[in-house]
């Protein structure tokens, strides 16, 4: 065992299980191991390097920006913040937004502003607001985000949980509608469900989720961490739908690939339920991540990349069904964030991942024997077209054992 890993095991809390490799140098779609492997990567880190490894562009304004100033707390004012937030404010609808650093405290904030917001605008009563989320779910690993969660691992030995929220199934807006009472402050769901295993809903279940919020007073809070800022062929997944959230969250591909970057953002009513001292991170806005995060957005947008994510979208989804593998149970997924369930009867998402990472292709399983193709959105047809040939190599050798 390479001693790295060894080191790492040593010292490291067992709370992933990491395939055994080396990682050591990343650029654009491509990294490379201590051995000088290369490899295709087709996981993004989950989406936290939408935009590529390495971005020169992205490189350039951390350097600067870590050269100049990088974090001195929102006890004052820096120059890069302002234009940060008025850029991803203009790029996905809202009126304003507050900075925090990781998926899970943007989504912890989408909860206190739900629940501000039911108490000061919404006159729900003292201590009654509920949010309701979407079972199946993935927001975080917080307690309060773990309490929401209908995964067993995610919660089991976690406990107790903070009342006040429910669970409606997934995909079902006649669920969401029989559960919403007066108290409801918000609504908060995944466009697509990621760590699920990419689940798509049925066409129209968002209009009609946003239909019943509105009909109800309740916020829809979107929550894309993972499908926001291109992944999907859109800047925000709800576009498809004509959707327009209440509140969105953004982190992972908004650090560039460098850093935690995340925002909760949201109509003027609800944002202003902040007041000083109410909420806030010592790290949230800082000069050097809003410097990375202003570059992040720029790139994203000067270089097309949800179009493209659309385009090479549409193409891998069409290879990826030609393989025709009696292996593969379902394709599903949207731009480059796509699914694809094996009979588990029959092979190991696991075992495919293995498969992948000896022919030079990473990606990892996810729920429901998945795994996810969600590359770099800078990545080249060819590279793409490299992976699918992989993956057709490591079925038909399964098919042949
Ligand atoms: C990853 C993820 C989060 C949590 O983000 P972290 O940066 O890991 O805290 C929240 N919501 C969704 C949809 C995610 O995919």
């Amino acid at each position: 065992m390479s001693n790295t890993i060894a080191l790492e095991r040593k010292w490291c809390a067992n709370n992933y299980h990491p395939l055994p490799i080396v990682l050591v140098k990343g650029l654009g779609a491509e990294v490379w191991d201590e051995d000088g492997r290369r490899y295709i990567d087709m996981m993004g880190c989950y989406s936290a390097v939408s935009f590529g490894h390495s971005h020169p562009r992205i490189v350039k304004a951390l350097t600067e920006q870590a050269g100049r100033l990088a974090v001195v707390s929102r006890a004052y004012h820096t120059r890069p913040l302002g234009r940060f937030l008025e850029r991803a404010c203009r790029m996905t609808g809202m009126d304003g937004a507050l900075p925090m650093n990781t998926g899970a405290e943007a989504v912890e904030t989408a909860l206190k502003a739900a629940r501000k917001w039911a108490y000061t605008v919404k006159k729900v009563p003292p201590g009654q607001a509920r949010v309701i989320s979407a079972a199946g779910n993935f927001h975080g690993r917080t307690i309060a985000i773990v309490g929401m969660s209908t995964v067993g691992q995610y919660r089991d030995g976690f406990g107790p949980y903070p009342g006040g929220f429910v669970s409606v199934p997934f995909g079902d807006a006649d669920a969401l509608e029989r559960a919403i009472t007066p108290d409801t402050a918000a609504f908060l769901v995944e466009p697509i469900q990621g760590e699920g295993g990419i689940i798509v809903p049925p066409p129209g279940y968002l209009a009609r989720c946003r239909d019943i919020c509105t009909a109800r007073n309740v916020l829809l809070i979107a929550d894309e961490v993972q499908t926001g800022l291109g992944r999907t062929g859109r800047v925000l997944a709800c576009e498809h739908d004509g959707v327009r959230p209440d509140a969105v969250t953004l982190g992972k591909a908004l650090g560039g690939g460098m850093l935690p970057v995340s925002l909760f953002l949201a109509r003027r009513d609800v944002i202003d339920v902040f007041r000083p001292g109410d909420h806030g991170s010592t790290f949230g806005g800082n000069p050097l991540a809003a410097a990375v995060g202003f570059e992040a957005l720029g790139v994203l947008e000067d270089e097309r990349l949800s179009q493209r994510a659309a385009d090479l979208g549409t193409w891998l989804m069409e290879r990826l069904h030609s393989l025709a593998s009696p292996l593969i149970q379902d394709i599903r997924g949207r731009g480059l964030f796509i699914g694809i369930e094996f009979d588990p009867a029959r092979i190991g998402a696991n075992d495919v991942c293995l498969g992948l990472a000896a022919r030079g292709v990473l990606t990892k399983d996810t729920h429901r024997n998945t795994i996810r193709f969600a590359p770099p959105l800078v990545i080249s047809r060819d590279q793409l077209a490299e992976a699918v040939e992989a993956l057709r190599l490591v079925l038909d050798e399964r098919m042949a054992a």
